[in-house]
């Protein structure tokens, strides 16, 4: 299975991701969690992407093309893949179609997710991150059982520094000029599905992987 999770930020693609990969063992490749990392560790990737991520502006092409170029090579992306925040522009979409083609394969589906804006803002900023797993909470549509507490790993939960509401209304707003043309772009290589994201997490998920299993 090769697919693309596509959506503004806050639609569920992180939450999603977490399902399908679980169910079609393929890995989760999330370029905001490859810059989170390099974050962390202090690289200098790291440092230029923070300088973007911060104001809510996207990290050049080059850089966030070659990461994923590299990647998609590994071995355990012979079989498939989920690409999560990848593509975000049409200069992204069109390397990889170009890399794609060199490796002689081709996406399956791409993962539409739609949610209204008013509700996106209200999601970010109501997020939480388990520091030691990664997992995803919200305060109030999706709760750990102890506050601040991952129930996956014990570990704890924290904000992300972007997720402020200032900057997820920037981030939208990028979303809305580079990243949604991208639809179309899709739409015309007929890889297409919308899936309506304000419904249960549970439900979202069903209709993704029923999608991802439907022949056409
Ligand atoms: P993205 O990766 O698209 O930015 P996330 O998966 O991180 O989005 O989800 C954003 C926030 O919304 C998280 O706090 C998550 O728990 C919550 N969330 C995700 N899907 C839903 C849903 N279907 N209903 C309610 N809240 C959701
Ligand atoms: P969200 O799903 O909430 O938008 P992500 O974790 O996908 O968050 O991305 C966080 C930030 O990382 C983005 O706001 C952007 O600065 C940077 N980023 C992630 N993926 C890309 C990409 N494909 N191109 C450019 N910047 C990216
Ligand atoms: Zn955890």
């Amino acid at each position: 299975m090769r697919t693309i999770l596509l959506g503004p930020p806050g639609a569920g693609k992180g939450t999603q991701a977490a399902v399908i990969v679980n169910e079609f063992h393929i890995p989760h490749i999330s370029t905001g969690d490859i810059f989170r990392y390099n974050i962390k560790q202090g690289t200098d990737l790291g440092k230029e992407a923070k300088s973007y991520m911060d104001q809510g502006l996207l990290v050049p092409d080059e850089l966030v093309v070659a990461i994923v170029e590299d990647r998609l090579k590994q071995e355990d992306c012979k079989t498939g893949f989920l690409l999560d925040g990848f593509p975000r522009t049409a200069n992204q979409a069109e390397a990889l179609d170009n890399v794609l083609r060199n490796m002689k394969v081709a996406l399956d589906k791409v993962i539409n997710i739609e949610v209204d804006k008013e509700r996106l803002i209200k999601r970010v900023v109501g997020r939480r991150i388990c520091k030691e797993c990664g997992a995803t909470y919200h305060i109030e549509f999706n709760p750990s059982l102890k506050e601040e507490l991952c129930d996956k790993c014990g570990g704890q939960l924290h904000q992300r520094d972007d997720d402020t509401e200032a900057t997820v209304s920037k981030r939208i707003e990028v979303y809305l000029n580079e990243t949604q043309p991208l639809i179309e772009y899709y739409k015309d290589q007929g890889t297409l599905v919308t899936i309506d994201g304000e419904k249960s997490i549970d439900t979202v998920s069903q209709e993704i992987v029923a999608a991802l299993r439907r022949e056409s």
